[in-house]
């Protein structure tokens, strides 16, 4: 069985822990009101929106794009604070398309990275982007890994992961010449991609089929409009006022949020749930010299530990033929900081290696300080809580399952929402 989407119970406003099954109500108006949907077609100012999406990276972006392309009589806005798009998670990390064997049976993550790596394939080639289905080796090389390397490969076999191969120390030769273990699971159906070319090949379907792009729009409140009958004699055809940091506004009728690593910030400031806290981490990434290149063939990752978080440093190929080793893992002092406060690594610098870039990942915190494993969809109660769907953990491999992320929030908006 695979679960539904998983939504903590809604912490919205003043109807907290007053409407248990927190999304129940989605849609319908407040007592006293009515606020229709508006099935007309395009607004005649691009500042009134039946959905907007808050957030320009590849989540927000796709789906933006699944939105209307199921809807295409709406109008859909994107709002992005920075003025271009997909420039943070999307455009910092490691570009590689996931296979689906690291994570729990039944998962979210399990079910959208197997779904989402098939769709991102097929979407790449319909639209010529380049990958490479380059393969990965996952290594054990020491004796006490065996056991969770084998354990790891029964795991992706029960998740459906393709062409899944336990292979000894022969076969690893034959595959990375230059790699030394006991044994390793050979993933031929992993592969690299650059996101962000992937996310704004999502913003040119998104606005070829009619969508908007705000960027330099960095929302600042989302609140409810006060009445102003003038513009619909049914009531409030927008209830939602977005404001941003310059006073500038957008209205609109229901809003999907996938605000990356200000994801329980944007949730706070629609009134709903602060929960899950989003921790910052770090990850810097090393490059290997041209002329070593040829030491790797495809991605090497080691056996994961489940004492740390993340998958562990790996080799990963990029599409432009370099060589990343990364991303390490340190708790990052700012959300968008990308410059080590203090970089340690350089006495292992030596002629092979240069510095490479860092990216930063929003990992979601619970209350307990538990990192969050599986995705997380939220929702809230209340007028404004009724009328939103917030992406609150997206951690990797969102990237790769962006596309079946944005199929579920298609089905889930237009369900919650009545469209
Ligand atoms: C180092 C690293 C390595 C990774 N490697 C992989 C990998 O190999 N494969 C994989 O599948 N995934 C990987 N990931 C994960 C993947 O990159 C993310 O899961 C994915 O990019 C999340 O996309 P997003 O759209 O949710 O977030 P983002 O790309 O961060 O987008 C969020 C957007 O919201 C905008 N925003 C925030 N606040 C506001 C506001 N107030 N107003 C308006 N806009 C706002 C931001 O500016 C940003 O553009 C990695 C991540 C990192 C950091």
């Amino acid at each position: 069985m695979v679960p539904a989407l998983r939504y903590i119970r809604g912490a919205c406003g003043p109807a907290l822990g007053g409407f248990p099954g927190g999304f129940s109500s989605a849609g319908r108006p407040a007592p006293g009101r009515s606020w229709p949907l508006c099935q007309g077609g395009r607004p005649a100012s691009t500042r009134s929106f039946d959905v907007v999406v808050i957030g320009g990276g590849i989540v927000g972006l796709a789906s933006a794009r699944a939105l209307i392309l199921r809807h295409p009589a709406l109008s859909i806005g994107v709002l992005e604070k920075e003025k271009d798009l997909a420039i943070h998670q999307t455009g910092h990390n490691s570009g590689v398309i996931h296979s689906g064997i690291y994570y729990k049976p039944e998962s979210l993550k399990a079910k959208l990275c197997v779904q989402g790596a098939a769709l991102i394939y097929e979407y790449c080639k319909q639209k010529g982007i380049s990958y490479k289905q380059c393969g990965k080796l996952i290594v054990a090389v020491e004796q006490e890994e065996i056991p969770r390397l084998q354990a790891l490969y029964e795991r992706g076999r029960q998740n459906g992961v393709q062409g899944l191969r336990l292979i000894q120390q022969e076969d690893i030769k034959k595959k990375e010449p230059y790699c030394r273990g006991l044994m390793a699971i050979d993933c031929p159906y992993t592969g690299i991609v650059d996101y962000r070319q992937v996310a704004l090949s999502f913003a040119k379907d998104f606005q070829e089929a009619g969508g908007f792009v705000l960027t330099n729009f960095e929302v600042k409140d989302i609140e409810l409009a006060k009445e102003n009958p003038s513009r619909s004699k049914d009531g409030m055809k927008y209830p939602i006022v977005i404001r941003n940091t310059k006073g500038e506004e957008v209205q609109c009728q229901y809003v999907v949020t996938c605000a990356g690593l200000y994801s329980d910030r944007i949730s706070e400031l629609s009134g709903c749930n602060p929960d899950p806290r989003i921790v910052p981490f770090r990850g810097d990434y090393l490059i290997l010299k041209p002329e070593k290149c040829y030491l790797v063939k495809g991605n090497i990752y080691p056996v994961p530990d489940s004492r740390f978080p993340f998958l562990g440093v790996h080799f990963t190929p990029r599409m432009d033929g370099s060589i990343w080793l990364g991303p390490n893992a340190v708790l990052a002092f700012k959300r968008e900081g990308y410059r080590p406060f203090d970089f340690s690594a350089r006495d292992i610098m030596d002629v092979i290696i240069k510095r490479g870039p860092a990216g930063v990942r929003a990992q979601a915190l619970d209350r307990d300080g538990n990192l969050v494993e599986d995705f997380v969809f939220d929702g809230g109660v209340g007028d404004i809580g009724n009328r939103i769907l917030h992406v609150r953990n997206a951690p990797s491999p969102a990237a790769t399952s962006s596309l079946a992320i944005s199929g579920m929030i298609a089905d889930e908006v237009q369900q919650r929402f009545k469209l």
